[in-house]
């Protein structure tokens, strides 16, 4: 008869893990911020290695565009959440591991205490906003962190381990970032298998962070790419004087968000209140689906904000609702009355 036991023992067979390493890692708990595309790989690898405590954060709800990078779902859960849905196929892989789940947005207002709460974060989120946070709480709460981007064929990949002197994505970025100025998932296209790559890469080095083992990207910023299949690792310098404030802006990030986004049923609500709408879309999404309102591209927004006449409230509209918050952050900075569609488009259309 076949063991119903969690096995381990491919792994422990590893002279550098043993039994000593596999009881390390039964003892960690591990953030996973994001049960997407890298998430879905990190996931199942942490959750199949027996990894002790695996917590999930994420507030989307699963989309069928999503399944061509997230395996980890099923396309009849449509529309559950995805930190639930996660948290139930990893009880399946392995029952022995300890799963929390997060419906909620990783923001300014928990990630301190999230990050503290655990051994290891792992960056599987696919905006610069939510990236700049993790890192801005692991600075502050001494933890390490792996990051990861992806876009279209690429990705890049990056450690940050304050006790071995690792730089932090503001080390490398100390001027990002107006998110939503670089194309995500929804607006550039990936290629499924991509983020998966990356993912397991990310799992990778998270075991080795947790079990002390291997050179861990210490000092550098590993790039793929996977259209030509080349790699290329670039120095990433800890910055002179990492550490809070330099590398550290998360007090400012989150506070206005909620003021700034709105949710409507329909952009006829926006008409109603005399709220002029602007439509952030590149011109092809524009072509495939119009709406009423004023078309600008992002770009053309934020080059000509002075030309925009400062009476009247702004609605941006975009796909997704990304574009257009990051739009609203830099329009309220320059004095707008502004609000942002919450979702996008997407989520007008998927309530009818
Ligand atoms: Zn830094």
């Amino acid at each position: 008869m076949v063991s119903m036991d969690p096995d381990y023992s491919r792994q422990v067979a590893l002279k550098d893990i043993g039994a000593a390493g596999q009881e390390k890692l039964a003892r960690s708990r591990v953030l996973v911020v994001g049960a997407g595309g890298l998430g879905s790989p990190v996931l199942q690898y942490l959750a199949g290695a027996g990894v002790g405590l695996l917590c999930i954060v994420d507030d989307d709800s699963l989309a069928p565009s999503n399944l061509h990078r997230q395996p980890l779902y099923e396309l009849a859960d449509a529309g559950k959440a995805k930190a639930e849905l996660a948290g139930t196929a990893l009880a399946k892989i392995n029952p022995g591991v300890r799963v929390e789940t997060h419906c909620e947005r990783f923001g300014a207002a928990n990630a301190r205490a999230l990050v503290s709460d655990h051994d290891l974060v792992i960056d599987c989120s696919d905006n610069f906003r939510t990236k700049f946070l993790i890192n801005d709480a692991a600075v502050l709460e001494h933890k390490p962190a792996v990051f990861a981007s992806v876009y279209q064929y690429e990705g890049q990949i990056q450690v940050y381990k304050p006790q071995a002197g690792h730089a932090c994505l503001r080390c490398l970025w100390p001027d990002a970032t107006i998110d939503g100025l670089v194309g995500n998932c929804a607006e550039a296209g990936v290629l499924g298998p991509v983020p998966g790559a990356l993912g397991a890469m990310q799992a990778i080095l998270a075991l080795e962070i947790l079990l002390d083992i291997g050179a861990q990207l210490a000092g550098e910023l590993l790039l793929v790419d996977f259209l030509n299949f080349s790699t290329l690792k670039l120095r990433a310098p800890r910055r002179k004087g990492c550490g809070a404030p330099a590398c550290c802006l998360i007090q400012g990030l989150d506070a206005d968000d909620a003021t700034l986004e709105i949710e409507l049923r329909s952009l006829d609500e926006a008409l109603t209140r005399g709220w002029q709408i602007l439509d952030l879309r590149s011109a092809e999404e524009v072509a495939a689906r119009t709406i009423e309102g004023s078309h600008m591209p992002m770009a053309d927004l934020l080059a000509n904000t002075a030309s925009l006449p400062a009476g009247p409230t702004y609605l941006l509209v975009c796909a997704t609702g990304k574009r257009s918050l990051a739009a609203a952050r830099e329009l309220r900075k320059a004095g707008f009355s502004v609000r942002s569609l919450a979702g996008g488009l997407a989520r007008l259309h998927g309530s009818g």
